[in-house]
Order: structure tokens, then C-alpha cells, then sequence
């Protein structure tokens, strides 16, 4: 049929995020939808997005680097922990910024700019982190075993849940925004990390879909997705076809374009251990994982610019889950651009390329 409906090959297809969705009820399906249509064609937010002042080797000025200059002694800093080892508890009043050259290859500092703070009489809901390399970096693509130092830094910053009783039933969030459209105002790779202290968390939408999906199975997606064979159907009777989507199958991780994506070549990596914090990972593990993490952003880059257009900004989540019932843990690599239109009235969004043609223009090309 013909017309206002088109005919094509490849019909609009929706989806949902099996690790993000639910039934409810016994029928109603709760959770996130991706339209894969690929009848679209070339969105201009999604292949040609407005272009950003300056160019790459604009991007690349080091006079600029604040977080450098704090590694480097010559900003002050309360700087938290090291990839090497926990430095302070920020929490502790005698704890002031210094100036101090930081021997170490990540560290994590407390966030100049918070959105918690303390005065003498109280302490603060929790504290932010800033944690980045000590070499000058922008993309996770361009140096992965900075990142993996990165991620031990973050955990060993996690080690004050330990070592705190005020924040013994603390959670933390942890993310990367990386370019100017998703936020990140210094041209240095941090990512941040809030540690919320147990009697003032928040409380999100997006972490609460992933905790009642994962309650919602009997089994453990994640576990099922990491075994050599994959599943046939996940919890939706969806077919996941994970075979024609994954990119990289390691020792410690499996990285795949997600299945329904929450941005256009949205790329996941799983643990293939069932781990629900950062913290529960051994070194090697974090090696690895800062390795998948430079991968998907690799991918991301590569089958962006196949495309006619690169996308260079990213926003990145650990999905970790610090309650009694741990979910598998997620990390999703994400191009970055504003919400709109249907994505702000629903979970859902429309995306013009299929995980599984991004798979093959990123394999056919780089293997
Ligand atoms: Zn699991």
C-alpha cells in the first residue's frame, strides 16, 4: 500500500529494553520502547546535528586544563583517592583544598561546583567526585588504559562506605558526560561520581525501571546474556539476536549495540560475572572494562561517521546497584543530544538505524 503509510522493505519495528522493562499485572508492559524506523532515513538531529563552534584542533588547547593544573600542584583540590589508594575522607571537617602534586595515573577529586554542600553544622547529603586522567585526554577512545585507571580510582573513592558509618548506607551514581552537549564543561575526560548518604537519596525513575525489570525475572538476564550461547527469548518473548549485534566478546565483558536503544548507537557492556557495583571488581576486571568502555565510544565514532556525520559527544552510565538485591550491573555508552518531542512525554524513542546495522558497518570494517 502505497501513500501516506509508504511501502518499504523494512518496516518500523518497536522494541523494548529487556533490562528496563516489565509486565505489570500480568499484562501491561511498563518500561522503555525503541522504535527502530528505519524508513526515517537521515534525521537531522541524528546524522547532522548543528555543527559546534571550533574545530578538532580547537578541542585539543592544553593552556586550559584546570584538572591538570590540580594534578599538577598548581590549582588546590580535596583530592579523595588515587588509582592507587584512598587519600581522605572529605566528610572529615579538618579536611581543606591543597595545592599537591599528585603522583598517579587517575585521581578523583570533591567537584569544585556541587550540588551538595556543608557548612560546620551539618554535613552534606553526600558528596561529587570528579575523577580524570593525569595525562591530557578528551575521548575514552583515544587512551583506553587511562580509563580503566579511572575506574579504579572511583573505586577506591567507594571504599569510604567502608571505612564511614555516616555513610555506610550511602549509594553512588557514577557517569562521564564528554563534550559540550551533554554538559561537560572542562575539555579534559572526568567522569563524576555522586555518593549520596543513605538518609537523603534520590530516588529516579531510569535506576527504579532496571531494579523492578530485574525483580521481575526469575533468572538473571544479564547472567543468561554472558553465557557462550545467549537466550533464545528474553522475559517479553522478544528475540534478541545478540549475535548480530555484540562487537566484542572478552574475557571479563561482552560489548553489544543495544538492542532498543536509548540514543541512536547506543552501545552496552556487560559484565560477564554477576556484579552489581563497581566496587566488586578486581583490578584486571577494570583494565578490561576501561578497554570496552574506549571500544563502544570507538564504535560509536566509527559508524557515526560512516554515516555522513560524527558524533563526538557521550554520555556514559554505570547502571550499579548498592541495595540488598543486587541487579546485574550495565554500562551504557551513549552519543548525546537533547531530549525531545516524544522522548519527553513517554520512555521512548525513535532512532533511524538498527543496533544490528550498526554492528555490521562497525564489524565489516574494523575486524
Ligand atoms: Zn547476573
Amino acid at each position: 500500500m502505497e501513500g501516506l503509510f509508504g511501502n518499504y522493505t523494512t518496516p518500523p519495528e518497536i522494541r523494548l529494553d529487556p533490562f528496563q522493562s516489565f509486565f505489570e499485572n500480568g499484562t501491561v508492559i511498563a518500561g522503555f520502547s525503541a522504535a527502530i524506523a528505519s524508513p526515517r532515513g537521515n534525521r537531522p538531529r541524528e546524522i547532522s546535528p548543528v555543527r559546534k563552534r571550533g574545530n578538532e584542533e580547537e578541542k585539543k588547547v592544553t593552556a586550559d586544563n584546570l584538572l591538570l593544573d590540580i594534578a599538577n600542584g598548581k590549582e588546590p583540590a580535596i583530592v579523595v583517592s588515587t588509582d592507587d589508594h584512598l587519600v581522605q575522607n572529605p566528610l572529615d571537617p579538618t579536611v581543606v583544598p591543597k595545592k599537591i602534586k599528585v603522583n598517579a595515573k587517575a585521581i578523583s577529586i570533591v567537584n569544585k561546583y556541587p550540588i551538595f554542600s556543608r557548612n560546620r553544622k551539618n554535613l552534606p547529603y553526600g558528596f561529587m567526585l570528579v575523577t580524570f586522567p593525569t595525562t591530557q585526554m578528551y575521548y575514552p577512545r583515544e587512551n583506553p588504559t587511562a580509563i580503566g585507571f579511572m575506574m579504579k580510582s572511583i573505586k577506591n573513592a567507594i571504599e569510604l562506605r567502608n571505612n564511614d558509618a555516616s555513610l555506610a548506607r550511602s549509594k553512588a551514581i557514577s557517569f562521564f558526560n564528554i563534550g559540550p552537549n551533554s554538559g561537560a564543561s572542562l575539555k579534559q575526560l572526568h567522569a563524576q561520581t555522586y555518593i549520596w548518604r543513605g538518609d537523603r537519596e534520590i530516588v529516579g525513575r531510569d535506576s527504579y525501571l532496571f531494579k523492578k525489570a530485574y525483580n521481575s525475572m526469575n533468572h538473571c538476564l544479564g547472567c543468561l546474556l554472558s553465557q557462550p550461547t545467549g537466550i533464545e527469548k528474553d522475559h517479553l518473548n522478544q528475540s534478541l539476536h545478540l549475535k548480530k549485534r555484540i562487537i566484542y566478546d572478552g574475557r571479563f565483558f561482552k560489548v553489544f549495540f543495544a538492542y532498543a536503544p536509548l540514543r541512536m548507537l547506543h552501545v552496552r557492556i556487560i559484565p560477564k560475572r554477576h556484579i552489581a557495583t563497581i566496587s566488586q571488581f578486581e583490578d584486571e576486571e577494570l583494565v578490561e572494562l576501561g578497554n570496552c568502555i574506549a571500544l563502544a565510544d570507538d564504535a560509536i565514532f566509527y559508524v557515526s561517521s560512516s554515516l555522513g556525520y560524527p558524533f563526538q559527544d557521550r554520555s556514559i552510565a554505570l547502571r550499579e546497584d548498592y541495595e540488598e538485591q543486587q541487579m546485574h550491573m550495565l554500562i551504557d555508552v551513549l552519543p548525546s543530544w537533547p531530549l525531545g518531542g516524544a522522548e519527553l512525554v513517554t520512555s521512548l524513542t525513535i532512532v533511524s538505524r538498527s543496533p544490528e546495522e550498526a554492528s555490521k558497518i562497525f564489524s565489516d570494517n574494523k575486524q
